[in-house]
Formats: structure tokens, sequence, C-alpha cells
């Protein structure tokens, strides 16, 4: 933090002095200008070095700023659905993704969501009961063996044979039930749908 007076950190000659100012800033055609910027300018190089304050406010100011403009929500609105859910920041991190402090980011400003992200966030807003595909998901340990197994089943009597493909385990999968033995010159391929009961 700089007070007045303290040599300028620049050109180590000059001393700061505070000054407020009104900056504007731009984005695609659009300003916005923020009060109170606070910067301490050196009397000798003429060089203004913005207060670490007002710099972490402002970067908050300027995210918001960028999200209206891109039509995204802003840190305000994403807290607020956060909280007509009932989740702190930590859960809404876990259940919906984006990284482990992903929520305290959007919310203080220093990470800017996807539009991914953003797209989820309106439709579990709009559609509460959306959140518990996610939260059942969540609380699920999802066991994935990298494996494809393929069986080929032999029927033996020639009609034909049934080739399984489980992809992953749990996923379910299709049983391609292939007949186009001589013996029946339909020609025909079936496919069977069946569930894995793991
Ligand atoms: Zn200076």
């Amino acid at each position: 933090m700089y007070k007045n007076n303290d040599q300028c950190p620049i050109c180590g000659e000059g001393l700061l002095k505070k000054k407020i100012i009104q900056e504007t800033f731009s984005y695609k055609g659009n300003y916005r200008t923020i009060e109170n910027y606070i910067v301490y300018e050196c009397s000798d190089c003429g060089e203004s070095i913005v207060d670490p304050k007002t710099l972490k406010e402002t970067e908050k100011i300027i995210r918001d700023f960028h999200r209206e403009v891109d039509g995204l929500l802003t840190s305000e609105e994403i807290k607020k659905i956060r909280n007509q859910l009932g989740y702190t920041q930590n859960d809404f991190s876990r259940i919906l993704g984006g990284g482990i402090k992903s929520f305290t980011r959007y919310e203080n400003g220093t990470v800017t969501q996807s539009k991914s992200m953003d797209n989820l966030l309106r439709i579990i807003q709009k559609y509460p009961d959306t959140l518990d595909v996610l939260t059942k998901t969540d609380q699920k340990s999802i066991k994935i063996e990298p494996i494809r197994r393929k069986t080929v089943l032999e029927t033996g009597s020639g009609v034909g044979k049934a080739e399984i493909d489980t992809g992953e385990a749990g996923s379910g999968g299709i049983i391609n039930f292939d007949n186009s033995d001589k013996r029946n010159n339909s020609g025909t391929s079936q496919k069977y749908k069946y569930v894995d009961a793991a």
C-alpha cells in the first residue's frame, strides 16, 4: 500500500502524491467510468501507480462490465442463483464443475465463467429440479473400466451368432444379432438393447 510522499518505485527519484480521479474503461465499443479511482502520481517522472485496493475493486467492476457486454451473468447474479438454491460456493464448485474454487472466483470477480457454465446456471435457476440429476451423479461413485469387453456367442445351432459389445462397464449396450444365415433368407439383422445389471 502506498501513501503520500513515498518514493516513486519507478524512477526512484520523485515522491508520490495521492490523487482521486475518474477512470473510463472501454470494451467492444462500450464504456464504463469508475469514480474514486485512486492513483499515486510521481512528482518527478509523472507516472501514476494505481492503488492496490482500487485495482482489486476495479477488477471485479471491469469483469462484470465485460460480462454484461458479452451477455453473461454478473458476479451478483451468480451469487443470487447459488443462494436461491441454497448451496455453498464449495458445493456449487463440486457439483457444477469449473474447478475447486470456481464459484469463489466467479463471485469475487477474479475469473469469468464459461458460456457453458453460464448456460447451466440459467437452466438450473429456471428448472431447479434439474439439479437433482447432477447431485445424484455427484454422490454415486462411478467406476469406469477402461477395457472394452467383446464377447461373441455362438448359438451352436447355426442360426446365427450374437455379438455383444458391452461398451464401458455399467453402461449397458447393444446386442447385434445377426441371423442372416442361409436357413433364414430374410437376412434381417436385429438389435437388442440390454441394460447391464452392474
Ligand atoms: Zn517517478
